[in-house]
């Protein structure tokens, strides 16, 4: 150890860890290693395998079975001795007599137990504390073959708890101090302590044992006692999965998870953690690392305070199995105060523990799981309770189902998505599985239900489906992360990743977010990169796709369409995804589908999925409620102007829009404060192209369609005309239908046909007092588009150039309205939007 470490770290290894003298060698090398930058502490678990033998041992001499009894010590000694050969250390003498004493102390408890037929709990735990003992020695002894200074010490020295033998609790502060001025002079003289898993030391003295798989425990404990940094815990899969790898095949291993995740998980029967493991840590805010020894180079899951949701509520699924599912039933319970509070006591006088409790809502049952070994004496416990309450019929019956087991969907997220018990119920329905009761905690980190033991298996597998627990975790799940799948990359797809790329410093970081995109694609194909594509290459990729060069050819490029792309990168398992849209693309509709279904957000300057037919509209909207995934539209009325964002202030403190205007369109603005000036029709839209005001075919603009799509946005999205179509007239009639010509051609035909009908319409307005405009209005009747005299001194009438202005009447802003105006088009401007909206999209995540 360096002269300076004062990190401590606790290493744990479980029995699959230190099987063999190989494993256990493995072991050695991986502590000598850590202990060359921090201190160490090692918790170590019986070789696997030896607390199952120990087991039986007792309970064969509980039984009276001498020969079996001493064939199993036998097989230990066997087992332990092979191992010290292969270590084949020099001096291993004393490690052979020590290991041999220990097992000699064993079979002096086991016949003590075959001379009186009992067995106690406590002898019981003397003898499974044994386990730990010998590999704690053996796995020292290892290491200073290694040339670590390491020493073992035995838990039932120190690291005091209850006495409750078999399941016992350490105790808290006291203990905690105990336990440093143990172990710490050790490691202050640059040893590496080798603590036993499993066991602790009652009050009397005596050795207890933590409850199967406890090693965890002891790993937490020694920590937080002594102030540890981290906690590993080594086993022999690679981390916490979404699901018993072993039950359901397709789990995948969690990346980071809360304590009070970790916690629920373990409660409901996921083994790789003992159930009270996070409890020591949580408070101190110490990691905990789940990590596969046989796969040593893998990140694992960490477990820590932070929540990070990502895009799926849901984070696991565990079972509980051997259960039994007891009701207290009676109509007569309805509005009686406290009978739950009495099934509890009942219980609790009894010593036993209820799993799980489920009241109907009409009060007239509840519904409570305890382990299967406890629920005849829990039923007994019960019908004595309620004697009077059954006999006078008000309580009916006290019914248990056996084999029953529970299942639990675990993850913080579910707080703040509704209608996950919905989707597992709807789940488990489809595959025909009668769900016996279902219970919500209040912190709704965690549904459980109960189901038929035979269910099990195929619930597990079917709740995994549902929520897409099988889809590939980036291990970049981190807390901050928000991951953007952008639309098209022209101009303004550039501008938006530019900003996005230096927004790190300033706007997302105050939000402790950090702003990437994972694909990007154009007609051609996509790029994707689950971690983020690397700003540089990004910069590099759009600027050869500007030149000519698709992404989809691309080294790296991938071909597929933009649903291709939503598909693909959304069986990752991304935080916050975040699909924006600043392609032209008619059928993004597809795709803005496609991503809420698998849980992205929307946000897009395209306006033409918004705009498309009222059904298409009204089926993303649909699907938008029902993923619980917002769409944002801001950059497609007015660009950066805050339209959308302002009316959904007002509509969020009640305020109920009447109607709308507005002249959205900065080319036809510039044409009409043109034609005011005197210019002709024809010669003005010459100087919009000239000024690169006007699409590439003017006529787009002309036609008013695309005014009109802005139009039909706002009156959906603001709820004024949810299915509106635009009645449309343009500007110019009766040329679009030639077809498409050339610049020179249209001036001609517009100065032959249109100049002079336009220059009689703006003098006829004016010697009105009035302005000729190019008007959207949108109402609870529809929307409409087209040319209007309006009044010269009203909001309208006094806009000049390219700025785009929008007329907002309201209940509250009425009879003056709000008007908001400015540039309204542009490449900055837009990307601006589009930004605005990613970031209100994340402050909603986060
Ligand atoms: P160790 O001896 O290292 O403590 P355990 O056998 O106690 O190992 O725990 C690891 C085992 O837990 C895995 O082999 C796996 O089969 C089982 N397991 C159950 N549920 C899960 C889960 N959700 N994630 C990972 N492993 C799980
Ligand atoms: N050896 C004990 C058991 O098998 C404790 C542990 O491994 O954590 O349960
Ligand atoms: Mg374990």
């Amino acid at each position: 150890m360096g002269e300076q470490a004062t990190r401590i770290e606790v290493h744990k290894f479980g029995g699959t860890s230190l099987a063999d003298a190989e494993r256990m060698g493995q072991a050695a090398r991986r502590v000598a290693e850590v202990a060359t930058s921090a201190r160490v502490v090692v918790v170590a678990s019986a070789l696997a395998g030896v607390t199952d033998t120990l087991t039986r041992l007792g309970a064969a001499a509980a039984a009276g079975d001498r020969q079996q009894a001493q064939h199993l010590v036998e097989q230990l000694s066997r087992r332990h001795m092979e191992a010290v050969d292969a270590l084949a250390a020099a001096d291993d003498e004393p490690l052979r007599l020590e290991l041999e004493r220990l097992l000699g102390e064993v079979w002096a408890v086991a016949q003590g137990v075959l001379h009186t037929g009992e067995l106690t709990p406590r002898s019981m735990d003397r003898m499974l504390a044994t386990g730990e003992k010998l590999s704690a020695r053996l796995l020292a002894h290892a290491l200073r073959g290694q040339g670590t200074a390491a020493a073992s010490v035995d838990a039932d020295t120190f690291l005091e708890t209850d006495d409750v033998f078999g399941e016992a609790t350490p105790l808290g502060p006291v203990a905690d101090r105990t336990m440093a001025a143990r172990l710490a002079p050790r490691l202050d003289r640059g040893e590496v302590v080798v603590v036993t898993g499993f066991c602790g030391r009652a009050p009397d003295g005596a050795t207890t044992t933590l409850g199967r798989g406890g090693s965890d425990l002891s790993a937490t404990v020694v920590a937080a006692a002594l102030g540890a940094a981290s906690v590993t815990l080594w086993t022999d899969v690679d981390g916490i999965f979404t699901a018993d790898p072993r039950l359901v095949p397709d789990a995948r291993v969690i990346a980071q998870l809360n304590y009070r995740e970790a916690a629920e998980m373990s409660f409901y029967g996921a083994n790789v953690l003992h159930q009270r493991t996070m409890i020591p840590v949580a408070a101190r805010g110490i990691p905990v690392t789940t990590r596969n020894t046989f796969a040593p180079a893998r990140p694992g899951s960490v477990v820590d305070g932070r929540f990070t949701p990502g895009s799926h509520p849901v984070k696991a699924t565990t079972a509980v199995r051997a259960h039994g599912l007891l009701s207290v039933e009676g109509k007569g319970m309805a509005g009686v105060p406290g009978m739950a509070a009495r099934v509890f006591a009942a219980l609790a006088d009894h010593g036993i523990s209820v799993t799980m409790i489920s009241q109907s809502s009409s009060e007239v049952s509840i519904c409570l799981a305890v382990p299967s070994d406890q629920s005849r004496r829990a039923e007994a416990a019960l019908k004595r309770a309620f004697r009077p309450e059954l006999s006078r019929g008000v309580v009916e019956e006290v019914v248990v189902r056996d084999q029953v087991a529970l299942v639990a969907i675990v993850g913080l997220g579910m707080a703040r998505t509704p209608g996950v018990s919905a989707r597992v119920f709807t789940a488990l329905a489809r595959q025909r599985i009668n769900v016996l009761a279902i219970a919500q905690g209040s912190s709704e980190l965690n549904i459980s239900l109960a189901v038929d033991e035979v269910d099990v298996d195929r619930s597990l597998r079917a709740i995994h489906e549902e929520f897409g627990l099988h889809r590939r975790d980036t291990g970049q799940e981190t807390a901050g992360a928000l991951d953007v799948l952008l639309l098209g990359c022209g101009k303004i797809g550039v501008a938006v990743a530019d900003l996005l790329a230096d927004a790190g410093a300033g706007r997302f970081a105050r939000l402790g977010l950090d702003a990437r995109v994972v694909g990007v694609c154009d007609r051609s194909g996509y790029l994707f990169e689950p971690t983020g594509i690397a700003p540089k290459r990004l910069a590099r990729a759009l600027e050869r796709k500007a030149s000519g060069e698709a992404l989809g050819e691309q080294d790296g490029g991938l071909p597929g369409s933009a649903r291709d792309l939503v598909r693909h990168a959304l069986g990752y398992r991304l935080s916050r995804p975040v699909l924006v849209d600043v392609s032209d693309a008619g059928d993004a509709h597809e795709a803005f589908g496609e991503a809420m279904a698998l849980g992205c957000d929307v946000v897009t300057a395209n306006k033409k999925p918004l705009a498309d037919a009222a059904a298409v509209f009204a089926d993303l909207m649909t699907l938008a409620q029902e993923s619980g995934r917002v769409i944002k539209a801001e950059a497609t009325v007015g660009a950066g102007l805050p339209v959308m964002d302002t009316l959904e202030m007002l509509l969020a403190a009640g305020d109920r829009l009447t109607s709308a205007e507005g002249c959205l369109s900065g080319t036809l603005g510039f044409v009409m404060t043109r034609l005011e000036q005197g210019d002709a029709l024809s010669e003005a839209v010459a100087e919009a192209v000239r000024l690169g005001y006007t699409e590439p075919d003017p006529l787009v603009d002309l036609s008013g369609v695309d005014m009109a799509r802005k139009a039909v946005i706002l009156g959906r999205l603001s709820g004024l005309a949810p299915a509106a179509e635009a009645e449309l007239s343009g500007l110019v009639e009766g040329v679009a239908e030639d077809g498409p010509m050339e610049l020179d051609a249209l001036v001609r035909r517009l100065a032959q046909t249109h100049d002079g009908p336009m220059a009689a319409a703006v003098a006829d307005a004016a010697a009105e007092g009035k302005a000729l405009r190019y008007v959207a209005r949108v109402s609870a009747a529809g929307v409409r588009v087209g040319l209007e005299s309006v009044p010269l001194d009203s909001p309208l009438g006094q806009l000049r150039g390219t700025d785009n202005m929008i007329v907002l009447r309201s209940e509250r802003y009425d009879p003056r309205p709000l008007v908001i105006s400015g540039p309204g088009a542009g490449v900055e401007v837009t990307a601006m939007g589009v930004l605005g909206d990613i970031l209100r999209v994340a402050a909603q995540r986060s």
